[in-house]
């Protein structure tokens, strides 16, 4: 009989390594909250820097692991360790013995209502990149205008702010606002398009080009300066106020739209999971490594390994080469290597 592994969360961590875990003999049993996998993956559209259909990588990882136990809207309610098995007690009332547990659950996206100056949830006009996102996979809204003359783009909402209880880099949201600023240009050519940054972290593979292109190509402004206030005027446009600090010059800009790159914040879940579990959490929330190093997908219980954006912000190519390893290392564990 194959060795069962409980994989808790069902994103794009959760299926890679569920993949994986098959490929190497065992009987993954996958556990998500949601009625359905891919998590914010599959809310997604296209995926920098291939531009490639976020839906495909979905269905790719769906197809290897349909051999796989599923269960959806289901929820881990007890862990308990006993002698070397773990017990894991399910919403549903199943309950499942295993020598190994992979958390893969993920992420939160900041809740850009928290910063009040830049009018979420007060303006029409002012959306997320999540908001954003889902209108180009083609789910309407009346919070994009049908044809705005000038968009702009905040990086850094809820990251890299100690106020908002979250230090670090989200990674992925400079690159998220170049690609959805092309994209934006690429629908409405005649629209002036600005994003307003502290720093540009762009790190990956191609990011830089994609950066290049934004401006050589489409004509994209980069500001740097912190949006410090977002008003709206008496014909209804945003009225955007920052200062570019590479000028010294105080700005004043009106916008159609207003694009907010909120960032990664740690699954309020995981609290309960790790109490559950006495699993160490870092100051952020996020699950702690043992090793940031060597051993990101190691935590400080024997048989219980993390995968993805649930130890930290990390971008879907990191994502699913943390799920091979994490897999990999559960093998060698359960080999006793
Ligand atoms: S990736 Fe860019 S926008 Fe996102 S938190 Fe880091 S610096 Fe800010």
């Amino acid at each position: 009989m194959k060795e069962n592994v409980v994989v808790i969360g069902g994103g794009v961590a959760g299926m890679e390594a569920a993949r994986q875990l098959l490929l190497l003999g065992y009987n993954p049993i996958l556990v998500e909250q949601q009625d359905h996998l891919g998590g914010h993956v599959a809310q997604w559209n296209r995926l920098f820097p291939d531009m490639a259909p976020a839906g495909d990588l979905v269905r790719r990882l769906w197809d290897g692991i349909t051999d796989a136990n599923i269960f959806l809207e289901t929820r881990v309610t007890s862990v308990n360790r006993l002698k070397d098995d773990y017990l894991v007690m399910l919403s549903n009332g199943v309950s499942i013995s295993c020598r190994a547990i992979l958390i893969a659950s993920g992420f939160k996206l900041f809740d850009a209502a928290r910063k009040e100056e830049y009018g979420y949830g007060v303006y029409d006009h002012v959306v997320t990149n999540a908001d954003l996102e889902s209108w180009f996979n083609g789910n309407e809204s009346d919070r994009i205008p049908s044809a705005p003359r000038s968009v702009g783009f905040v990086h850094c909402v809820g990251s890299r702010d100690l106020k908002a209880g979250n230090s670090q880099c989200s990674k992925v949201c400079c690159i998220t606002a170049v690609k959805q600023a092309i994209e934006m240009k690429e629908r409405f050519p005649e629209a002036r398009v600005y994003c307003f940054y502290m720093d540009l972290r762009l790190f990956g593979k191609k990011y830089e080009d994609f950066y290049i292109r934004a401006q050589q190509e489409f004509g994209i402004q980069f500001i740097r300066g912190r949006v410090s206030e977002v008003g709206e005027t008496l014909d209804g446009r945003l009225q955007v106020k920052a200062e570019d600090t590479l000028s010294g010059k105080p700005l004043k800009v009106q916008l159609d739209l207003l694009v907010l790159m909120a960032g990664m914040s740690c699954n309020p879940d995981v609290a309960e999971l790790a109490r559950m579990a006495r699993l160490d959490i870092d100051s952020d929330g996020f699950l702690r490594s043992l090793d940031n190093t060597a051993g990101i997908d190691v935590s400080n219980r024997p048989g219980i390994f993390y995968a993805g954006a649930c130890t930290g912000a990390k971008t879907v190519p990191e994502t699913l080469g943390e799920a091979r390893s994490a897999a990999l290392d559960i093998h060698r564990y359960l080999q006793g290597r």
